[in-house]
């Protein structure tokens, strides 16, 4: 699969792993999370080793829509509810500071990565009441929110939120030079992690911490994120040309759209579900559909689809991995905001492995438990998993070598999908995301 990063942005290749090493933190994952956890690791002086089973962004961030921001769909007013103004508060913080950080290093290292400041907008074609309140919360706890009636959108709109100063580039072209001071070592695939003993396929790297920033974390026991994470498919048309829209958007209604420029091209973002519980209709064909009547002038060039790790509360898992395993750390369950929550998790990390603590620690500890926030998802992910895992024992079933749930065909994006924990695989078998860390035999 192919997207409009990964079409126009080459990183230089680097070497696999050759015999044994010795370092003093190894992050596992050279997406977004493990490249910028390993760069502020440097930054602070450690010695860093990344290790890649594939490309750099060759996973997920490769097919992401780059919308750098720290409006989160609506988010703000549910986590008052259900975590309290204080947690709302600080992921607010946190998020919008990453946003920033991004615009200073850019500056910085004069990073040539297409990043445009911009606004971004959560919009509703039927109700203005809940995106009012979103507006009102976001901007009590201190975020550049306001409610507004106007946006660049092609259609009228009863109401959105409007997040002013927020980003979107090129996320390859921003790895690539971020990246290039790193030792990393690509087609490395961690098989397991054993203590302090991270063992791949090419030889074994002793390390006196481990970051798994492999986006869904492949090691079950301990840490159990199997049963507290799920993943969450969307698609994306890319059409050209759009001169008419700049900025990014969001919809809330059930059938709304994402849209976002890039230069003159428009990537149009649309069908989410639950990975293994595909829609009866096609997400492509209702895109194209919308593509057609919104930009008569534009024509679809690309398309790809991606999935992101959702939490039971909605806040992603940044810091220790487990109380039984001290020295490792994790990074996961972006739902869709990895850009910024890349950001937060390398911040913290970094922050963390240096023996200091950040003001942000417990909001997005793994450890936390937001009983208000997780119930209802904790509850139907709990269903899901069963059905997924009992299918599985039914003879003749394609299973998944993660643990066993009966996977389920795809049809739009041709892939079989796990719909307990979401891992995919492409239609000869082979592995296109975890958490199963190996492929299915090739299914005529
Ligand atoms: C359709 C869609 C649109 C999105 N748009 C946005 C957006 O506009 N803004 C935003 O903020 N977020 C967005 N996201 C979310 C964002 O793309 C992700 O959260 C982010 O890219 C995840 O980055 P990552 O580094 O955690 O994972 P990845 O980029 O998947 O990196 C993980 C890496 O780990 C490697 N790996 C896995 N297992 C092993 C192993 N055993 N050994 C070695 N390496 C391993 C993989 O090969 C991979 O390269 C979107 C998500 C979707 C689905």
């Amino acid at each position: 699969m192919k997207s409009i990063w990964t079409e126009s942005a080459r990183i230089p290749g680097r070497n696999p792993l050759t015999g044994n090493k010795r370092t003093e933190v190894v992050v596992i994952g050279a997406g977004m999370a493990g490249i910028l956890t390993a760069f502020y690791l440097q930054r602070h002086g450690l010695h860093v080793v990344v290790l890649e089973a594939n490309r750099i962004g060759s996973g997920q961030t490769g097919f992401t829509t780059a919308k750098i921001t720290s409006q989160h769909n609506l988010i703000y007013e549910k986590l008052v509810r259900t975590t309290g103004e204080e947690t709302a508060r600080l992921y607010g913080k946190a998020n919008q500071l990453a946003v920033e950080e991004y615009g200073k290093l850019i500056r910085r290292y004069n990073i040539q990565c297409h990043y445009e400041q911009t606004d971004a907008y959560l919009y509703s074609v039927q109700e203005s009441e809940v995106l009012s309140r979103e507006a009102e919360w976001a901007a009590r706890l201190g975020l550049p929110a306001s409610f507004v009636r106007e946006t660049g959108l092609p259609f009228s709109v009863h109401g959105a939120v409007r997040f002013t100063g927020q980003a979107q580039f090129h996320p390859l072209e921003f790895l690539r030079d971020i990246s290039a001071g790193l030792t990393i070592f690509e087609r490395t695939k961690v098989l397991k992690v054993q203590g302090h003993e991270v063992v791949t396929d090419k030889g074994v790297v002793k390390a006196e911490k481990v970051v798994f920033a492999s986006h869904y974390p492949f090691v079950n026991f301990p840490g159990f994120y199997f049963a507290k994470m799920y993943q969450e498919k969307s698609y994306v048309l890319e059409l050209e040309p759009v001169n008419s829209l700049k900025g990014m958007y969001l919809g809330i209604d059930e059938r709304a759209y994402s849209f976002r420029n890039a230069g003159d091209k428009l990537l149009l973002g649309y069908g989410s579900h639950r990975t293994g519980k595909a829609p009866k209709e096609n997400p492509f064909t209702t895109m194209k559909r919308a593509g057609e009547h919104l930009f008569p002038e534009a024509k679809e060039i690309g398309k790809w689809t991606a999935q992101d790790c959702k939490t039971l509360d909605g806040i992603p898992y940044i810091g220790p991995f487990s109380s039984l395993r001290p020295d490792w750390y994790v990074a996961t369950g972006f739902g869709k905001w990895g850009m910024s929550s890349s950001m937060v998790a390398a911040k913290i990390l970094s922050t963390q492995i240096v023996g200091r603590k950040t003001p942000y620690d417990e909001v997005f500890s793994p450890k936390r438990h937001h009983f208000k926030a997780a119930a209802g998802t904790l509850v139907s992910h709990g269903m899901q998993s069963v059905k997924g895992l009992s299918a599985g024992t039914v003879p003749g079933a394609v299973n998944c070598p993660h643990m066993g749930c009966r996977l389920v065909w795809n049809r739009y994006d041709k892939r079989w999908e796990c719909p307990c924990h979401g891992s995919s695989f492409e239609i000869n078998g082979k592995i296109s995301a975890g958490p199963a860390q190996q492929g299915i035999p090739f299914i005529d």
